[in-house]
């Protein structure tokens, strides 16, 4: 039969809160995978899984009325929110088991569905990683742009590979998830492990569309989060810098030390209550940016050894749909 030949592909779609949005994405992934499985692209057992990230409002019900309509819906539904790269684990680590390919894309279509044909013929072609990359980010806001563009410049300055202007719109091969699986930290930075793994990979480029409906979950707060997790994940760099300025601050404080036991052997009278506070405080303050700095890299092997699962699953119904579909 051809479905044995032709690869089963699952669509992983993260959604916390989409139920403004849900009624007009599913029917576009929909579309393009009816057309990959009528064309004999993807096997006939390929499914949209959406990753319900603990939701407040109708996402899951809604998730749950797409399936009875149309089996090629499928979904998990977390006990609460865990975030949006622990949604994606979850549905790459449940999807892998039954697919060969897995794309992962965001539940508000913002980056662009119809290359989706594209990524799995590069697949095809022995690609393992096809990574989708905005050539037009015109749609942001010029202060999501300007901190994107010094994010990825920071994180190439400390080192790391990343791929400039892509975010979570990929394709994987069943092979690059089993890897991935391999890394066990609790909040993994997709966009940096996944450059890291290897693989033969290449890249798709598209037009970066603003939001249809519903509002961004990513605030500002929460964003600078991510970049920082992203940094103190992958990069010691910060302790070192601390190194670096504290041996120049114990440097220029032995110079200004000479300087005075030279000015008292003249007989001369120093005099300088604002400049001793001034040092006082710029040392206080010094020390406890270093001291917080090492404080994140102390608390984050804390969470590392204590092994808490990365999320958990409340109703996983994309495993169920294999069961019953797929024969023995
Ligand atoms: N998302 C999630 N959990 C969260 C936050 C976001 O699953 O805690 C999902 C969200 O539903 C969307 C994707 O991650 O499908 C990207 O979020 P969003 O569109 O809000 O981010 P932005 O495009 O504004 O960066
Ligand atoms: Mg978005």
């Amino acid at each position: 039969m051809i479905t044995t030949t032709l690869p089963s592909l699952t669509i992983v779609s993260p959604c916390y809160n989409e139920e403004p949005m849900l009624p007009a994405s599913a029917p576009i992934l929909q579309n393009i995978m009816t057309h990959l499985i009528r064309d004999h692209q993807i096997a006939e057992n390929s499914k949209i899984l959406f990753v319900d990230d603990g939701s407040q409002d109708n996402t899951w019900q809604l998730i749950c009325d797409l399936q009875q309509k149309d089996p090629l819906f499928t979904g998990l539904r977390f006990s609460r929110n865990y975030g949006q790269e622990a949604a994606l684990m979850a549905g790459m680590q449940t999807a892998h088991r039954h697919a060969d390919l897995v794309i992962t894309i965001d539940a508000d279509l913002q980056d662009d569905p119809t290359l989706i044909p594209a990524m799995v013929a590069q697949a095809q072609r022995g690609f393992d990683i096809v990574y989708g990359v905005r050539n037009d980010r015109s749609t942001d806001s010029w202060f999501k742009r300007t901190t994107a563009n010094g994010f990825y410049w920071t994180m190439g300055k400390l080192g790391v590979n990343l791929v400039p202007n892509h975010s979570d719109f990929r394709l994987l091969t069943k092979r690059v998830i089993t890897a991935l699986m391999q890394c066990h930290e609790s909040k993994p930075f997709l966009r940096g492990i996944i450059p890291q793994l290897g693989f033969p990979s290449t890249r798709l480029y598209y037009k970066r569309q603003p939001r249809q409906a519903g509002v961004s979950k990513y605030p500002l707060n929460k964003m600078l989060r991510f970049a920082l997790d992203g940094i103190l994940s992958f990069s010691i760099a910060p302790i070192r810098a601390v190194l670096y300025a504290g041996t120049v601050i114990c440097g220029t404080a032995l110079l200004m030390l000479i300087w005075i036991l030279v000015q008292h052997l003249r007989g001369a009278v120093i005099t300088g209550w604002s400049s001793i506070m001034a040092s006082l405080w710029f040392l206080g303050g010094f020390q406890l940016i270093a001291i917080s700095i090492i404080g994140e890299y102390v608390g984050r092997t804390f969470t590392e050894v204590k092994h808490r699962p990365r999320y958990i699953v409340q109703t996983d119904t994309y495993s169920a749909t294999f069961h019953v579909s797929t024969p023995a």
